[in-house]
């Protein structure tokens, strides 16, 4: 044993022990121009990159499984590693080499972990999607109380909401974080991790430290630099526990580095819509049932030009308003930009200009940023000083245009000390140099020039010597290794190793056909470019250091700018949305209003048109109802393709884009505010969570029963449909009583029992409604127009021919409707059963095909007692046969 101990490197043995340290993540270990992976994180990661697998020497008898990548290709790698759930820990060395060997030859280069990435915390654009908020939550519990806080790293934003473990979902579902930190000791509640889970996090759980409310509270005035958290607004105890977790794992994760969070905003949960996950999911508002981003409501109506109003847009549409002031200032917004088609276009015009401000400036609070996020704030900012004079040459602004406009102004010394200083195309990275313009520090100048003027008297050096020699093929050429060196071919090479060029010209290497040599002069002019090079690097790093300071002096008005550039963002798509697809302006008032004429499903409509398939039919809807009392419900019934769902879903659309702030698909609408959403539909299978489709059916349906208020907008499409036909209908009956005379909730309701039209006698503010048809010719054809009244059945079975199923299955299906139809159901099914044994018979012996006359007669033909007089007679009335 001791001797296989001994057998450990130095080096393995540093690895060892910082691996040890953050055995939870992959660990990149920084070696020359590599981050390298050894034992088991290699072999993960080279399946995971689909990287080769190699080997480096032993440890304890066995081989050492090693993978790398390299540095300069890093964030590719990571991404993938991130996406398949990795930890990524890198660790690199903090220490010059040079130094290391002053301490002995066999001393290792210091390393440490200088971050640790996962995938709440990142800040590289290759890393996120630019027009995502990359959002890091922490939920805390504390004898009861919950409360969940957020953070995106990338763009400085932190909040923190006090809510019920019932409200996680939606919260979760609203924010869609990439990663959520929980207690360790809860990590074992299997509904908390699935809840997490389904909302597409990652949960990371930590120690019961990580979520102390003191030492939260500490962590937080450490973070913002005051002495107490009041002057942000009121906390609980579980909020601040919550924020205090993020702050601690922001710290763990970036070593120390504190990204420039912004002061933590208080979610009461009163000034938005409330949506759970089951209704966001249906309306397919951010994704699509498909979990794509095309195909949801977001995609349709985001027309946003950057980054940051791509967020925006988003995070306004998963959390409308429901203060009708605040919805009306930023609809005046709106409807200036569309009556100033001019105004309009020159705001696009310069919104494409703007660069992403936020993450560059996250990115240098991090000491991560670079010369290129210096140049980006640079542009953002200029771009934010044009746009702000623009919009000062526009007279009668509203409120919220005069107010972003007033917030982009203030940083002309800023950005022209960036203009100034940094050169027009700055590098990446600071420490390759070359992102100080000429003219800014003369001592730079200078060393530039020297370095500069060394490499051109090399160039004039090989001229001279190959003069001396006589060998024209001589040349000057330079490596890391040797440096400046004399290079010649072997044939050449004994002239200058022979007198008296052996006194000038130093053998160094040979090579196959190349032999190399250096000389004092050579030597001497090489250290002084050196010289000349890395002083020319100090001083573009300190330059560098002192604008990165600069902007982080000024980090909140930046911030600040950045905002309200996303806001005009935000506002001119919908404008452009608004002018391009005719939408309206909506009125929200505070009242139970619900009125919309010639209202259209935005993606619907889209979608008909991209398809060519003809244009969308528009319908109204009212829902108006007195300030209390029960609300108007409609009951759609209305054959299977009509149209029902989606006009259902259109209602729900145009009531969160009211409140978000856009303009609406409707030639008029009116929406008293809505304060919760609910939508849901009948026989849609979770099987993911383990539940049964009628399971799935019944708890959300309890959810909205128990829930839903006389504010509230309630869709539910098909309710009932899970069980068998009269528990079904007694389900959806009963439901309809309730939503009638206890939730006094506004609310659409369609359904295939059309026996659910009598409850309109006895519920006042029930109303049928219908999806008409035509019937031409057994024939269905859909007229999508929503009519009052009962249909008066489902057109199933054509709507079935319609899909393809067998002419056979359809004849017998309309034969069973009929009989059906014609008498009390269970006694027509029973007769049915007995007369025409349907299943079994149907199994055994489908029905025959119908012959051909051809096939009837040859099955009278006897062939072996034809003559071949008849059998030629026979051929003749065939074919006569087949003519027809
Ligand atoms: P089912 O009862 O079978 O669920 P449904 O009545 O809910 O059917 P939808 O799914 O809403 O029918 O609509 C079927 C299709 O009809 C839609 O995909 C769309 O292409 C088209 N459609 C619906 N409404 C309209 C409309 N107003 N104008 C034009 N096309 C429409």
């Amino acid at each position: 044993m001791t001797t296989k101990t001994a057998a450990v490197t130095p080096m393995m043995a540093q690895y060892l022990e910082i691996k040890a340290a953050h055995d939870d993540a992959l660990l990149f270990y920084r070696m020359g121009d590599f981050y390298e992976l050894f034992f088991d994180d290699a072999v993960a990661a080279s399946a995971a990159l689909d990287i080769a697998l190699t080997k480096r020497g032993k440890h304890l008898g066995e081989d050492i499984a090693m993978c790398g990548v390299p540095v300069h290709a890093a964030e590719s790698y990571l991404l993938t590693l991130i996406r398949k759930g990795f930890r990524v820990a890198v660790c690199e060395q903090t220490e010059d080499p040079a130094e290391a060997k002053k301490r002995g030859s066999k001393s290792v280069v210091r390393r440490e972990v200088v971050r640790l990435v996962t995938p709440g915390t990142l800040t590289e654009d290759t890393l996120l999607d630019a027009r995502r908020n990359n959002f890091l939550a922490a939920f805390a519990e504390i004898r009861g109380a919950s409360a969940l806080a957020w953070a995106d790293v990338s763009t400085g934003e932190m909040a923190v909401a006090g809510l019920s473990r019932m409200g996680l979902g939606p919260i979760l579902a609203r924010l869609a974080p990439r990663e959520v930190l929980i207690r360790d000791q809860v990590e074992e509640d299997p509904s908390l991790r699935a809840q997490i889970e389904e909302a597409g996090a990652t949960t990371t759980a930590l120690g019961p430290a990580s979520f102390d409310s003191t030492a939260g509270a500490a962590r937080l005035h450490a973070l913002y630099r005051v002495a107490t958290l009041d002057s942000f607004g009121q906390f609980e105890r579980v909020e601040i526990a919550a924020l205090g977790a993020l702050a601690d794992y922001i710290e763990l994760t970036q070593k120390g580095k504190l990204p420039l969070l912004k002061p933590p905003v208080r979610e009461t949960g009163q000034g938005a819509m409330r949506i759970d996950a089951a209704t966001r999911r249906n309306l397919e508002l951010t994704r699509s049932l498909a979990g794509e981003r095309q195909g949801s409501l977001l995609h349709a109506i985001d027309r946003s030009l950057t980054g940051a109003g791509a967020r925006l847009l988003a995070a306004r549409l998963a959390a409308p308003l429901t203060d009708p002031a605040e919805i009306a200032r930023r609809l005046d917004a709106v409807q200036h930009l569309t009556e100033d088609a001019e105004f309009l276009a020159q705001l696009r015009t310069a919104l494409t200009q703007v660069p992403e401000i936020e993450r560059a400036l996250s990115r240098l609070v991090l000491e991560r940023g670079g010369p290129r996020d210096l140049a980006q704030i640079r542009t953002g900012l200029a771009q934010a000083a044009d746009l702000s004079a623009l919009i000062a040459e526009f007279a009668g602004l509203p409120d919220a245009l005069i107010a972003a406009a007033a917030r982009l102004k203030g940083h002309d010394d800023l950005v022209r000390l960036l203009d100034e200083t940094l050169t027009a195309e700055p590098p990446l990275l600071a420490r390759d140099g070359g992102l100080v313009a000429t003219g800014i520090d003369s001592a730079l100048d200078q060393a530039r020039r020297l370095r500069d003027e060394g490499r051109g008297v090399i160039a004039g050096m090989q001229a001279d010597y190959a003069a001396q020699t006589g060998i024209d093929s001589l040349k000057v050429k330079h490596n890391n290794v040797l440096g400046y060196f004399i290079e010649t071919t072997a044939r050449h090479a004994d002239k200058l190793m022979t007198p008296p060029l052996s006194e000038t010209f130093v053998h160094r290497q040979t090579l196959a056909n190349q032999v190399r040599f250096s000389t004092v002069a050579l030597s001497e002019i090489e250290s002084k470019i050196l010289n000349a090079g890395a002083e020319a690097l100090a001083i573009e790093q300190r330059i560098f250091a002192e604008l990165r300071q600069a902007v982080l002096d000024r980090a909140a008005p930046i911030g600040e700018a950045a905002r309200a550039l996303a806001e005009l963002d935000v506002a001119a798509s919908h404008a452009k949305l608004a002018v391009e697809e005719r939408w309206c302006r909506p009125s929200v008032p505070a009242s139970r209003a619900f009125q919309i004429e010639g209202g259209r499903h935005p993606v619907v409509e889209q979608a008909l048109r991209a398809e060519g398939k003809g244009s969308f039919i528009a319908n109204d809807c009212d829902l108006s109802a007195e300030a209390s009392g029960p609300a108007p419900l409609w009951l759609m019934t209305g054959p299977n393709m009509a149209g029902k769902s989606t006009f259902l879903r259109q209602n729900a659309l145009i009531a969160v884009l009211a409140q978000m702030g856009s303009f609406v698909p409707a030639s008029a609408a009116e929406i008293g505010v809505v304060d919760q959403l609910f939508s849901r539909v009948g026989a849609a299978d979770d099987l993911a969570r383990g539940r049964s489709t009628f399971m799935v059916e019944m708890v959300e349906t309890a959810a909205i029963l128990n829930q839903a208020g006389g504010q509230a907008l309630v869709i539910l499409d098909e309710i009932g449909r899970g069980t068998a036909t009269y528990d079904g209908l007694s389900i959806a009956w009963a439901t309809l009583e309730h939503l009638h005379e206890v939730n006094h909730c506004r609310g659409l309701f369609a359904t295939h029992y059309h026996e659910l039209t009598a409850l309109a006698e006895t519920l006042p503010q029930l109303s049928p409604a219908t999806v008409a048809v035509r019937e031409w010719e057994g024939e269905v054809i859909f007229l999508h127009e929503v009519r009052p009244g009962a249909a008066d059945r489902s057109y199933g079975v054509q709507v079935a021919r319609l899909a393809g199923l067998p002419d056979a299955v359809i004849a017998r299906a309309r034969a069973v409707l009929e009989r059906l139809e014609s008498s009390d159901r269970e006694e027509g099914a029973a007769a049915l059963a007995d007369a025409l044994p349907l299943f079994s018979a149907a199994r055994a012996a489908p029905p025959p095909p119908r012959q051909s006359g051809v096939e009837t007669r040859l099955e009278t033909v006897d062939p072996d007692t034809l003559s071949p007089r008849e059998a030629l007679d026979l051929i003749y009335e065939l074919r006569a046969l087949a003519k027809g």
